[in-house]
């Protein structure tokens, strides 16, 4: 059994007061919901260590959005891994789109990330996903591919059991658009098959999230899917309410 994970990324949401009354409402919410399913909340660095201590306790678990490349020193600016996890902090979301498009994030640079993130214990949410126009070229399985195969394939075993992937096709990211259940099952099979060419067997118990535009009116859809074992929510994890909508999808 794969675990079921619902992850919010809040982004550059929410000031340190209301992330911390969001984090309030989500560890209530969460009390009312199965153990079974894990409830991750990211957000900005500013505000990491109150929601560290307002969810210690309530099974919910705390990530951050990125991370240095660096393990310290003169990087004005930057935050790292080691000071993330000091925190009690347990996930980092690598690799966004929105990270590799308006940072110009490669995989050189994720995979110094990626070393940072597991040095230090965190473990790495890692985001893979095609633009609108690679999938129009019917290009958006290779991309994907390479995605992983230029980052992922570097992981030891070892750190590879501890790694959650995201799709996000970046046409769906914050524009109302979901990929269909199928067009996400399609994906996800693939990736899931691209990880197993290199790690085997392991590969079916590495958590595969859909992210893009998902909502509670989608999620049960998408969550139904064999290989979307559950959501990396943008928008719909500015309201507790909706977050918690979207984790009850799985118990349906
Ligand atoms: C995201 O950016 O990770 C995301 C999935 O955003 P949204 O749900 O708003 O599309």
């Amino acid at each position: 059994m794969r675990r079921k994970i619902v992850a919010g990324n809040w982004k550059m949401n929410t000031t340190p007061a209301e992330g911390a009354e969001l984090a309030k409402a989500v560890a209530a919410g969460k009390k009312e919901i199965c153990d079974c399913v894990n409830f991750i909340v990211c957000p900005p660095y500013t505000h990491l260590s109150e929601v560290v201590r307002i969810t210690r306790g309530t099974g919910v678990a705390v990530g951050a959005q990125d991370c240095a490349t660096e393990e310290k020193g003169a990087f004005t600016g930057e935050v790292s891994a080691r000071m993330i996890a000091s925190l009690g902090v347990e996930y980092v979301i690598l690799g966004h789109s929105e990270r590799r498009q308006y940072y110009g994030e490669t995989s050189e640079t994720l995979n110094r990330k990626m070393r940072q993130a597991y040095a230090n214990g965190l473990t790495p949410i890692y985001c893979v996903g095609e633009k609108l126009e690679e999938r129009e070229d019917g290009r958006h399985f290779d991309v994907v591919k390479a995605q992983l195969e230029e980052v992922i394939y570097h992981l030891t075993p070892e750190q590879f059991e501890r790694l959650i992937v995201a799709y996000e096709p970046v046409w769906a990211i914050g524009t109302g658009k979901t990929a269909t259940a199928d067009q996400a099952q399609e994906m996800h099979a693939h990736i899931r098959r691209t990880l197993a060419a290199k790690f085997g067997a392991a590969a079916e118990q590495t958590p595969i999230l859909y992210g893009g535009s998902c909502k509670p009116s989608n999620a049960g859809e998408l969550f139904a899917k064999e290989d979307v074992d559950g959501g990396l929510i943008g928008g719909a994890a500015l309201e507790a309410d909706s977050f918690l909508q979207i984790g009850k999808a799985f118990l349906k």
